[in-house]
This record gives C-alpha cells, structure tokens and sequence, in this order.
C-alpha cells in the first residue's frame, strides 16, 4: 500500500519508511506542486492542513504529520513555531539554550500530530504522539536533526543525537503516532483496498 506522505523532507520519508519496513507499506513524497500555508494554531490543525493539501494533488491515501519540541519552561515553545524559531538549526538550538539559561524545570516533549486522509478526501484517523525528556545545558550527539541534541531522553543519560537510528524509532514521538496509525490500517485492513 503506497501512502503520499505530506512532507517535503526527504530525511522525514526515510525515518518513516525505516519504522514501517517488512509491513507492505510504503510511504512517497507528493507530486510536484506541494506547498501548504500552515496557518493553524496547533500541531492537529496544521497536520490536517498539510494533509488536504497533499490530497488535492495525489487523491490517494494521504498522511500528513506536524511536530515540534515543546518546552514547560517557555510555555510550550517553540511548539508550531519550531521549524521556524531561528533561521538554521543551529541557531535554533542556540535561541533555545538561551531562552533556557537559569531554568529550574527543563522539562520537554516532542509532539507529532497525524492525520490519515482516505482516497475521499476524508479523515480516516488521526492520533498525536509524545516523546517526554528535558532540555540539555549544552548540545551533545550527531544523529537525528532539528533539536535532537538537546534533548534529554526521559530515563536515559543520552540525548535523542546520542541514539542510533533505530533506538530513536523505538521511542521518538513520530513512531508513537505512526504505530497508532498503522494498528488502524491494520485493524481496519484497509492495506488489502488499495
Ligand atoms: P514539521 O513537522 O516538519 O513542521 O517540523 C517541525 C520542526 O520540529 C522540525 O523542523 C524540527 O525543528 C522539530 N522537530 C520535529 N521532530 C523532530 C525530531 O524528531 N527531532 C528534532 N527536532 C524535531
């Protein structure tokens, strides 16, 4: 079962399709032409967003994810705004290690909003996934990407760039969305109508 992922990040298709391998699903980025305003106030709103907009140029089974890195400490930011927060990821982790000096609560987690649009054009499910850690004092690790290596995962010693790729598809908030998604595939066997 081939689904359009709503997504311009290439390195996005592959986690996925990493964390779906050996279940006859495969996940393809949309055709040309994919640009979504993502105007919403919450990760559910921009997921569906990004999502219709994926639909209106495939009319096949679409998912659509929006995530981020929330942070109790600056009440929920960067949430939406996180791909956005600085202008490269660097300067977004430094923006944040700033805004996090003196911080008694590091706490931290990462979100990811899914939402499953069926060949109608409508939403067949939808499930939010959370990661829990903290934020580090410094940057620490090289794998993953965005704000991956200053998080702290939550009863672990490394940061989410300290893990390999496989340990971060175990646990990352993606996976937790994405495993709600696929047991709804599979319980609906929806795989075997397309
Ligand atoms: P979007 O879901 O493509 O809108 O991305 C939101 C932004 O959240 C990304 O550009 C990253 O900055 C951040 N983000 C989302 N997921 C992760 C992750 O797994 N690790 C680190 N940063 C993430």
């Amino acid at each position: 079962m081939k689904i359009v992922l709503a997504s311009s990040n290439e390195h996005k298709v592959k986690e996925i399709n990493e964390i779906v391998a050996g279940t006859g699903l495969e996940f393809v980025l949309p055709p040309a032409g994919f640009d979504p305003v993502e105007d919403g106030n919450t990760f559910e709103e921009n997921s569906l967003i990004k999502a219709r907009e994926a639909w209106k140029l495939s009319k096949t089974w679409t998912l659509a994810d929006d995530s981020g890195l929330c942070i109790d400490y600056l009440e929920g930011r960067p949430g939406i705004y996180s791909a956005r927060y600085a202008e490269t990821p660097q300067k977004r982790i430094e923006r944040v290690l700033r805004e996090m000096e003196g911080a008694g609560n590091r706490k931290a987690h990462f979100a990811c909003a899914m939402t499953l649009i069926n060949p109608d054009g409508n939403v067949e499910f939808a499930h939010t996934g959370i990661c829990e850690g903290s934020i580090t004092t410094e940057a620490r690790g090289t794998n993953g990407f965005g704000y991956d290596p200053i998080f702290l995962v939550k009863n672990s010693s490394r940061t989410m760039a300290e893990l390999s790729d496989d340990e971060k598809n175990h646990i990352s908030h993606r996976s937790v969305a994405l495993r709600a998604v696929l047991d709804y595939i599979s319980e609906a066997h929806l795989a075997g109508n397309v």
